[in-house]
């Protein structure tokens, strides 16, 4: 059974690893974060709501953010696990979470909390690339496509987010130190937290993850 919560500050590579993770594991890879891009690029009225919110780095309010994920969640493709990537983000988050698990039988059973220092995270988020189409993302130097500004996997043309921008980031870090952090404590005090090195590159962590989660049964 793998009900799992990734967990990291941004420019942690939760979004990197969630794709390559949930394909090995056969589990939906649920981002609020692509599910409130998505949500602003249809203009649905969900969209309208976080556009604004989400362009200067703050948090979509938690009965928004609760009630998209107990939607998601609820789909039948979660009836064999899910891995959430960016949720969540707050203690009520959180503890809204611990219900919808309850109710839908599919409680939390591992947590994976990637750490990486700031100064690495301004790097990797200043130098971030996005495909706006499948979402896959890139580093203008670490982790370059293979063409120049186009995706790998659909060759779009990337684009840098809204909220790459060193102002935005900064309230998002500042957001993730003041209001994300405290999940850790609040998932390491039920004994499901692990934590990870996420400083050595893409392979390198998808080989540690991939060994953990192959023995969560
Ligand atoms: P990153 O992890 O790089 O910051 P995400 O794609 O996970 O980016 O999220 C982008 C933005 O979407 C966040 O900065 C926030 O505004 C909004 N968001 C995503 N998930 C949540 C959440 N669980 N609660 C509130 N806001 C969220
Ligand atoms: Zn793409």
């Amino acid at each position: 059974m793998r009900n799992i919560v990734l967990m990291g500050p941004p420019g942690a590579g939760k979004g990197t690893q969630a794709g390559d993770l949930a394909s090995r594991y056969h589990i939906p890879h649920i981002s609020t974060g692509d599910m409130f891009r998505e949500a602003i690029k249809n203009k649905t009225p969900l969209g309208q709501k976080a556009e604004a919110i989400i362009a200067r780095g703050d948090l979509v309010p938690d009965d928004v953010t609760v009630a998209l994920v107990k939607e998601r969640l609820s789909q039948p493709d979660c009836a064999e696990g899910y891995l959430l990537d960016g949720f969540p983000r707050t203690i009520p988050q959180a503890e809204a979470l611990d219900e919808i698990g309850k109710a839908i039988g599919r409680a939390v059973n591992a947590v994976i909390d990637i750490t990486v220092p700031e100064e690495i995270l301004i790097d990797r988020i200043g130098g971030r690339r996005v495909c706006p189409k499948c979402g896959a993302s890139y580093h203008v130097r670490n982790m370059k496509p293979k063409v120049e500004g186009k995706c790998d996997v659909c060759g779009s043309d990337l684009i840098t987010r809204k909220d790459d921008n060193a102002e935005s980031f900064k309230v998002r870090l500042d957001n993730y130190y003041r209001q994300t952090a405290p999940v850790s404590d609040f998932y390491k005090n039920k004994g499901l937290l692990h934590t990870f090195d996420g400083t050595g590159g893409k392979e390198k962590l998808q080989g540690v993850l991939f060994a953990f989660l192959d023995r969560l049964s």
